[in-house]
């Protein structure tokens, strides 16, 4: 069998239904949508319904749509924003991804004064610790709603419901595409989500800015975008990212399922390679299945099951490569072994189940050879 891609988490292949959407905006309608004349417009109607979709699946404006390279640069856009410099109390915590993290530390570096939410074992951030930690200087919260590394998803709506009047940033790029996600509903000030989780091209995200927030630009230099996001749109982007995210809101409920229904699979044909710990909530996205292997260092399990056609992750992309252990497990007070031994599984509605099946039957074949039940096995 080929390659069996368990990564989804890090990125999704493009659904040919998006590749066929943006096809136009290469070459035929190429058009700046900045420019007055007609092919300028035809790439402006095809940008504005882009945007358009983007919001009505997001139930939010379409003016507070803003399009930008991805959820990397639409969470500093947020985080780098905010209009009041003085320096005051910043609440986040601490599961988010680098995108988030980094920036905030920059932000103490700066002088705020950073508080950080504790987590439950399960990576629940603990919701009734924030309204104590509001404070009249409170100047921004970020607190994302669907981990990268564990799939435990938070209480957004209760969390920001507890902060009015302060400014609410969540990272969404975990959530956006799987679950039913509403602009409107979670009460946030933004909201940062990214294409390449949901099928849709890479190099294109969205901010969404509500109504009334102002946000300080991170690019100065044109007007698009309402200047907060100067620079020529990439509309074929735009176009591809939305065409990505109505299938996805579309098809939720099938995906879905497919997932849940995969996931047990796959766990099930996990069960010779016990003893297995699985991290995270047992109610978090089941696309994200985040296991230990205690006995087995996390690394090396990578480099055998990529050598046996399996593509998977010890924990996020960003942070792969480097054999410090993963801080988002760290913060749910996962013991060395656990910490050491923790592989993720990131599934899609586009792997099979014979796919799910024979990945397990390779991974427990792997997780033996290492515990040293069985001779080392050759390659696939
Ligand atoms: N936030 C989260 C939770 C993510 O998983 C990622 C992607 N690893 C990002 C932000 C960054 O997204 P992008 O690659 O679009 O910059």
């Amino acid at each position: 069998m080929d390659r069996i891609y368990l990564d989804n988490n890090s990125t999704t292949p493009m659904l040919p239904e998006v590749v066929e959407a943006m096809r136009p905006f290469f070459a035929t309608t190429f058009g700046n949508p900045a420019s007055a004349h007609r092919s300028g417009a035809a790439a402006r109607t095809a940008l504005e319904d882009a945007r358009f979709t983007v919001a009505q699946c997001l139930e939010a404006y379409a003016e507070e749509v803003v399009f930008t390279s991805g959820a990397t640069e639409a969470n500093n856009l947020a985080l780098f924003g905010l209009p009041d410099q003085e320096p005051g109390e910043v609440v986040t915590s601490p599961i988010e991804h680098p995108s988030v993290a980094e920036p905030i530390r920059q932000l103490e570096a700066w002088g705020h004064h950073l508080q950080v939410l504790g987590v439950d074992g399960q990576g629940r951030v603990a919701a009734d610790e924030l309204h104590q930690l509001i404070a009249d200087n409170t100047r921004l919260i970020s607190i994302q709603l669907a981990n990268h590394e564990t799939g435990t998803v938070q209480d957004i709506k209760t969390l920001a419901a507890q902060a009015p009047g302060v400014f609410f940033h969540t990272d969404a790029t975990q959530a956006v595409g799987k679950m039913a996600v509403s602009f409107r509903e979670l009460g946030v000030s933004t909201l940062a989500c990214s294409g390449h989780k949901l099928y849709g091209p890479k190099g294109v995200g969205v901010i969404l800015v509500k109504r009334g927030v102002r946000l300080r630009p991170r690019l100065l230099g044109g007007h698009q975008q309402q200047g907060l996001r100067p620079g020529t749109e990439p509309v074929a982007l735009a176009v591809g990212l939305a065409a990505a995210l109505r299938l996805a809101v579309d098809q939720q409920k099938q995906r879905h399922d497919q997932v849940v229904q995969l996931r047990q699979r796959f766990l099930d044909e996990l069960r010779p390679a016990e003893p297995w710990v699985i991290n995270g909530a047992p109610d978090g996205m089941p696309h994200t299945v985040n296991v230990s292997f205690p006995g087995c260092a996390a690394d090396v399990l990578l480099i055998r099951l990529d050598l046996a056609g399996i593509d998977c992750s010890t924990g996020s992309a960003c942070s792969s490569g480097s054999l410090l252990p993963s801080p988002v497990l760290q913060a749910l007070g996962c013991p060395p072994d656990i910490l050491k031994s923790a592989m993720r599984f990131s599934l899609s509605h586009l792997v099979t189940e014979a796919q799910v099946t024979e990945a397990a039957r390779r991974i427990v074949r792997e997780v033996r050879a290492l515990r040293g039940n069985h001779p080392a096995s050759s390659l696939v």
